[in-house]
């Protein structure tokens, strides 16, 4: 895929996947138009020689894979991980809220919120819907407002003379946005009904029983920067990484068994059934080479490339980072290591990653904490902890992690799509 194209369809990536559901189902439906095979879980599995698969559980993690070969445990499997979800406002299940003359919604905080930056957006709401059907059926489908039909307003300086010396959120009273004046009727199970109609016509509703909704910044996506040299978006982590792992599988050229892992639930710890600290990977892959012994081979022949973001030494904020490991954006991705294993890469993994990036000519950098400061973690101790697979993390330098609109380099993401290719393509890890 050409540099240009490959941004563009990165943006129109960005602004289809507003919550983990849609991430998934923009992943699905790139993987069948080029003929990837869905498989369910529940069903007996028919693996062939040549083949190419995916499979998804709660609709919000996605596993696919290539099958040049089937003797796994003499290949061994070219691994990439990433994360679907991302920090966001989530609607409270009895979400409506009537104050002062206003229909406002209960949220809660999902992950690690830079709160300030949810005030003054034009947010939409998305996410799933669970319902029962007039045949009495339950089933669940996606929905997206798209327009901006909530906001949560600042509060003006003559009311907080402090704000620019600091300035905190209150998460229960104060992040609530505002829908509509209460002078307007507002059901929030009517609204979600007729949405629903909108999106699908066919739909026989008879009663919404439940949903999984989030608010979501409407501002698309965009090349920004004199040059256009940066990404600007909300969900850049790690959808930035979904995006780049996804194509590079697309890309890969079958030598070698593939495989790519984006899970739900990463930004709380990825304890869940579909989260990589669940059993999702290890199911898929037990299934594929159901001999234990041949299982453990399968996996010590194997290495995981677990992209999700890492911070760009900001100028305005260079004192955060240790000088030595001070990544830069546009200057390519980051290996991350931390000596107390909060990233699992270690010398071997590293070094493999470092030649296969000489191969493509692309730069590598390096990040690790200031000594006096805690470090992130991410999905690839938890996946090397789980299975035993062989682990690197790195990630596309970014700044404003966790804001809702973040911040990388254009040119980062194209020069990792092609090491990671070439990652799918390898023969040789680790001579023993
Ligand atoms: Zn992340």
């Amino acid at each position: 895929m050409e540099f240009s194209h490959f941004n563009d369809a990165l943006l129109s990536f960005l602004r289809s996947s507003p919550t983990p559901f849609h991430a998934t189902d923009s992943m699905r439906n790139a993987l069948l138009k080029e003929g990837f095979v869905e498989l369910l879980e529940e069903n007996n599995w028919v693996i062939e020689e040549g083949g190419r698969y995916f499979v998804t559980r709660n609709e919000s993690s996605l596993i696919a894979f290539t099958t040049p070969q089937l003797s796994f445990s003499q290949s061994g499997w070219r691994m990439i991980g990433a994360h679907t979800d991302s920090p966001c406002l989530k609607l409270k299940p009895n979400a409506q809220v009537d104050r002062f003359g206003y229909h406002q919604l209960g949220v809660e905080v999902y992950g690690g919120v830079l709160l300030h930056t949810w005030l003054d957006r034009d947010l939409s709401i998305a996410g799933r819907v669970t319902l029962k059907t007039q045949s009495g059926d339950i089933v669940s489908r996606l929905v997206d407002f798209k327009d901006p039909i909530a906001v949560v307003p600042n509060l003006a300086i003559h009311l907080n003379r402090q704000a620019n010396e600091g300035f905190s959120v209150n998460p229960q009273e104060e992040i609530l946005p505002i829908l509509c004046g209460a002078e307007n009727d507002f059901d929030l199970h009517a609204l979600l009904t007729s949405q629903l109609q909108k999106q699908y016509a066919d739909l026989d509703i008879e009663m919404i029983l439940d949903f999984e909704l989030s608010l979501y910044d409407t501002q698309p996506a965009a090349l920004v920067g004199l040059h256009k040299e940066y990404i600007c978006s909300a969900r850049l982590d790690n959808l930035l990484s979904c995006y780049v792992g996804l194509q590079a599988l697309l890309s890969s050229d079958l030598q070698r068994p593939s495989l790519l892992i984006c899970t739900d639930h990463e930004e709380i710890g990825s304890l869940s059934a579909c989260g990589a600290n669940g059993p999702f990977l290890d199911d898929v892959l037990r299934r594929l080479t159901p001999n234990p012994e041949l299982y453990v081979q399968a996996i010590q022949r194997s290495m995981l490339v677990s992209a999700d973001n890492a911070h760009g030494l900001h100028p305005n904020y260079a004192h955060k980072h240790d000088k030595n490991h001070a990544p830069a954006i546009n200057k390519g991705a980051v290996i991350k290591v931390n000596a107390n294993q909060r990233y699992a890469t270690n010398s071997e993994t590293a070094s493999i990653y470092r030649d296969i990036a000489a191969e493509e000519n692309y730069q590598v950098q390096c990040f690790v904490v200031r000594s006096d400061m805690a470090c992130g973690s991410t999905i690839g101790p938890i996946t090397s902890g789980e299975i035993g697979v062989p682990t690197i993390d790195i990630g596309l330098p970014t700044f404003g992690m966790h804001s809702i609109r973040e911040l990388a380099g254009s040119r980062d993401a194209y020069g990792l799509y092609k090491v990671l290719t070439r990652f799918t393509q390898r023969e040789k890890l680790m001579t023993r």
